[in-house]
């Protein structure tokens, strides 16, 4: 069964995330565009960030606004600390403050070790660690201005960071990749028990194989499925709407004692499956 058909969509309590305020990087894609679906769906106004990709952000935002919450898409590379900055002064301004981020935005550029050039190497960085980065650290500072709403959360905010169960796992040809995500573990982590007293909540959701253009030599062909499915004990391949229904739960107050958390949604791809009939 999959994650998207009607019945999973429909348990979304639609007053959830009601009166809150959500950016998603990266949103006009794979798994930003279901996150950012799925807050709208539970009650959430959304912003819709995006790179580059304007009618895939606009045609996301009008998936949300079908919801009856507001939503706009806004251009900005996160990793460039000048548009981070700009995007989080627009979105004061015109919803009013900011009570969820979802860092998602992320990309890959692969090569073996002794290929990869240091344009790779930074490139992921800069997105993937530095991007998380700054926008924690300005949705940080307009939690604090605002301090704690109680009729709409418990938490002066919640920040959520897309990780991967490559922070744990290694992965060959990818040391780039992997580098990031092992320092967004710690940054969270950091970030957690900074904040913690000022009553700000930092998690992580750590996606395991999910169906999306950044995976597609993975899932695309059925010997490449066939492989990946032998790393997947649940025996299925994630679907984008899997990672946001937990990135709805993280960010409600039915999780406000979760803190410094990662969630893995991998179907136990980090319980070294490999183990099951071996070792
Ligand atoms: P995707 O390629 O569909 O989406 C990535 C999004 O990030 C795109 O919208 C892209 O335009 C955006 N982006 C890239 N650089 C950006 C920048 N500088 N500024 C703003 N946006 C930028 O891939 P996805 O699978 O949806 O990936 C989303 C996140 O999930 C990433 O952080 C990825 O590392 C993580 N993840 C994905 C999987 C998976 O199996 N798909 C597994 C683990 C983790």
């Amino acid at each position: 069964m999959s994650a998207t058909d009607g019945a999973t969509q429909n348990v979304i309590p639609g007053h959830l995330l009601k009166g809150q305020k959500a950016l998603v990087t990266g949103a006009n894609s794979g798994i930003g565009r279901a996150t950012a679906i799925a807050l709208g769906r539970a009650g959430a106004d959304v912003v819709v960030n995006y790179v580059a990709g304007r009618e895939d952000a606009e045609q996301v935002v009008e998936e949300i606004t079908a919801h009856g919450v507001r939503a706009a898409a806004y251009e900005a590379d996160v990793s460039d600390e000048d548009q981070v900055v700009a995007m989080m002064d627009r979105m004061v301004g015109e919803f009013g403050t900011i009570d969820i981020l979802v860092a998602n935005a992320g990309l890959q550029r692969d090569a073996p070790f002794t290929e990869m050039s240091v344009a790779q190497w930074q490139k992921v960085l800069d997105v993937n660690l530095t991007g998380q980065f700054l926008c924690a650290r300005e949705a940080t500072r307009e939690f604090l201005r605002r301090g704690v709403v109680p009729e709409v959360s418990r938490a002066a905010g919640k920040i959520i960071c897309m990780s991967s169960v490559h922070q744990v796992i290694p992965w060959a040809g990818h040391v780039n990749y992997a580098s990031s995500k092992g320092g967004v573990q710690m940054m969270m982590q950091t970030l957690a028990q900074e904040l913690a007293p000022q009553k700000i909540r930092v998690n992580a959701v750590a996606p395991g194989a999910i169906r999306t253009p950044i995976n597609r030599d993975a899932w695309e062909t059925p010997e490449a499925r066939e492989d990946l499915l032998r790393l997947i004990p649940y025996g299925r391949i994630g679907d984008p709407e899997d990672i946001g229904y937990a990135v709805v739960g993280l960010a409600s107050d039915l999780m406000d004692y979760v803190v410094g958390t990662t969630l893995y949604v991998d179907g136990g791809m980090t319980l070294f499956p490999g183990f099951a009939t071996g070792g």
